[in-house]
């Protein structure tokens, strides 16, 4: 009987793929693929064009999993050794196809040259492989089974891979898995710490797994905002939806109201919605973040419907003239200062005919930091037609980072104000 995929490795292959100039895509599409298909990518490696690397890491691979997919070395030069390696490792000898020689030669011929010699190697085929048609390029890609595990060699260009990958081996992992699947959760979180997330939900997820569901934990961290993962895979659908929208629960009602969005929402999406809901539209006033407040409002598709403007308030001057911010309480307080902020969220809303209105006032850095005013000192307000809030935060991290963090914690605030 041949045997479950549940497992797989990627392997990168080229030496272009380690300088810092070529990024290995190709890996990122097949994870995203497999999961689909509720295989788990246990692991992936970067390997340059060097066969003892090569070998080592094929022979690893097929020691770990149940599907080893490599990309790339499939091209006609020297340094395109995936086949050869492999075969070598599998102990295969190779031998021309002269079908697949022919099909190579009829591609040059149409473009009108003849083919170099050295694209012969790409007609070499392993004992007992599988070749998978290249519909893009000449290079066909190999499978081939080993002691019960399959090895993949798609060629590198992802636009020749992805293709090959969809009619060759998503649909065989299919037939040797049926029904499995990978599903995922991911509640999105703002204005708690990486660790103070970690800490709330650890106990959570630990207990999460039973009924053969094994769900595994992710957290993802970016300014501004955390991300827990749940995922499991398996062929019980209904099982292992239940434990997962159990854990979905159970994380939400604990980080509550830090909790912003469990079906995918982003953060901009989640407050256009509630704006949207409410008939409200929203102007912005923003100093130190120059405009991406507004940039990360006006993302999301249809949002004319609630976005009505902004002002880049950089100088104080245009705080005065464009915001009415009285120039008395610049002088008393600072640019960087709630009342300040309060200022410019009311001045915006009242100069636009919004019904919120939103400021962020800070010190991005690298310089222009105080003692009393450290960089990252930002001051963000919201103004709604009873009320204006504001408050001071203080964010880590260098310019972007801080600016980012500003942003996410004006909408998480519109987004508050909001829910009552
Ligand atoms: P190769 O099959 O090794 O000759 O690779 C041909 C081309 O495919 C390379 O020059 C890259 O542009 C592209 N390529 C190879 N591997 C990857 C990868 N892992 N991710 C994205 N592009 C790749
Ligand atoms: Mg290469």
């Amino acid at each position: 009987m041949n045997r479950r995929i549940e497992t797989a490795e990627i392997l990168a292959i080229g030496s272009e793929l380690l300088t810092p100039f070529r990024v290995d895509t190709n890996s990122l599409f097949l994870t995203a693929r497999l999961n689909e298909l509720g295989v788990v990518v246990r692991r992936k490696a970067v390997v340059g064009d060097r066969r003892d690397d090569l070998a080592a890491c094929v022979r690893e691979a097929l020691a770990r999993v149940d599907l080893v997919i490599t990309t790339g070395g499939l091209g006609p030069t020297d340094d395109d050794l995936t086949r050869e390696v492999v075969a070598d490792v599998l102990r295969r000898t190779l031998t021309v196809d002269e079908t697949i020689l022919a099909g190579i030669e009829a591609r040059f011929a149409r473009r009108g040259v003849p083919m170099p010699a050295i694209n012969r190697r790409q007609a070499c085929v392993p004992d007992g492989a599988t070749v998978l048609p290249n519909s893009e390029g000449t290079a066909p890609g190999l499978l081939l089974e080993h002691e019960g595990r399959l090895i993949a060699l798609l060629p590198g260009p992802p636009r020749e891979m992805q293709p090959m990958f969809a009619r060759a081996i998503a649909p065989l992992v299919e037939a040797r898995s049926p029904g499995r699947r990978l599903q995922r959760r991911v509640v999105k979180v703002t204005g708690r710490s990486e660790s103070q997330v970690e800490e709330i939900a650890n106990p959570i997820y630990t207990s999460l797994n039973r009924d053969g569901v094994v769900v595994d934990t992710t957290i993802l961290a970016t300014p501004g905002q955390i991300e827990v993962h749940l995922e499991s895979a398996g062929e019980d659908q209904q099982a292992i939806a239940a434990v997962l929208d159990e854990g979905v629960a159970r994380l939400a009602a604990a980080l509550s109201p830090a909790v912003f969005s469990t079906d995918g929402r982003t953060l901009e999406d989640v407050v256009g919605d509630t704006l949207r809901a409410r008939g409200w539209r929203v102007a912005v006033a923003e100093s130190c973040t120059g405009g991406l407040l507004g940039g990360r409002l006006t993302e999301v598709p249809g949002s004319s419907a609630y976005v009505l403007g902004g002002v880049i308030a950089y100088d104080n001057a245009v705080k005065i003239r464009d915001l009415d911010v009285p120039a008395s309480t610049i002088d008393e307080h600072g640019a960087v200062s709630e009342p300040v902020a309060a200022a410019m969220a009311a001045g915006v809303r009242r100069r636009f005919g919004a019904e919120i209105g939103v400021a962020i006032t800070g010190i991005a850095g690298p310089g222009g930091g105080t003692a009393a005013k450290p960089v990252g000192t930002v001051c963000i307000a919201v103004a709604t037609p009873d009320t204006v809030t504001a408050r001071t935060l203080l964010f880590p991290g260098d310019r972007d980072a801080i600016r980012r963090h500003s942003t996410s914690a004006a909408l998480d605030m519109v987004r508050r104000a909001l829910s009552v």
